[in-house]
């Protein structure tokens, strides 16, 4: 099962990506975690993402491609994958369905999460993460200990969840990754909405629930 998480920057998809994973037996890719690794390491993709994913714009697509193309065709995600934070422009949705065409696959549903932009700026404000595991948390303060169980990591605010670039994400989604969900429409994709408001377990049910119906 190939399923593109889809919505808003903050409407959960990192959160639910992992839970939904493990329930359909199948791995994630999340480019954001993928992207803040090589930043956090200094290697060359790192250099040339950090700077646009700290004022909240995109990176371009031939590097979001890039890491599709390398990771899709692994033997760990012939079964199936969720995609969490791609596809972000139309773009990036013709060349994954190049790339799946290439791999005998195709993109069997995009899980759209929808929440309202007031409640996205709330959650984000108050939004850490682990910086070791990533795992995000809506409550605690930086510096607190992760809550993972053997992860060492310590809580911390990412730069993009400052006021300013909150801004900046939602307006680039509005102009660069809202058409892509009229792009996957116009392709016949199944389109799953998810009221995306809610506790984290009622969420991940009403996902599973939308994906099944
Ligand atoms: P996320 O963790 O998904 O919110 O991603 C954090 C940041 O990484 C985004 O604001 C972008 O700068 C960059 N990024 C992640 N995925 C993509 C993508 N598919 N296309 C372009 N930029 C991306």
């Amino acid at each position: 099962m190939n399923i593109v998480l889809f919505g808003k920057p903050g409407a959960g998809k990192g959160t639910q990506a992992p839970l939904l994973a493990e329930q359909l037996g199948v791995p994630t890719l999340a480019t954001g975690d993928v992207l803040r690794a090589a930043v956090r390491e200094g290697t060359p993709l790192g250099l040339q993402a950090k700077a646009a994913m700290e004022r909240g714009d995109l990176v371009p697509d031939e590097v979001i491609l890039g890491i599709m193309k390398e990771t899709l065709a692994k033997p760990a995600y012939s079964r199936g994958v969720i995609l969490d934070g791609v596809v972000r422009t139309v773009p990036q949705a013709e060349g994954l369905d190049r790339l799946m065409r290439e791999l005998g696959r195709r993109v069997d549903a995009v899980l759209c999460f929808d929440i309202d932009n007031e409640e996205i700026v709330q959650r984000l404000s108050g939004r850490l993460v682990c910086d070791k595991c990533q795992t995000p948390y809506s409550e605690g303060q930086p510096g607190d200990p992760c809550g993972k169980p053997g992860c060492e990591g310590r809580l911390m605010r990412r730069k993009d969840d400052e006021p300013e670039a909150i801004r900046r994400r939602l307006h680039v989604y509005e102009e660069q990754t809202a058409p892509v969900l009229d792009w996957y429409r116009s392709k016949g994709t199944r389109i799953a909405m998810v009221d995306a408001v809610g506790e984290v377990n009622a969420v991940t049910q009403r996902a599973r629930a939308a994906l099944e119906g």
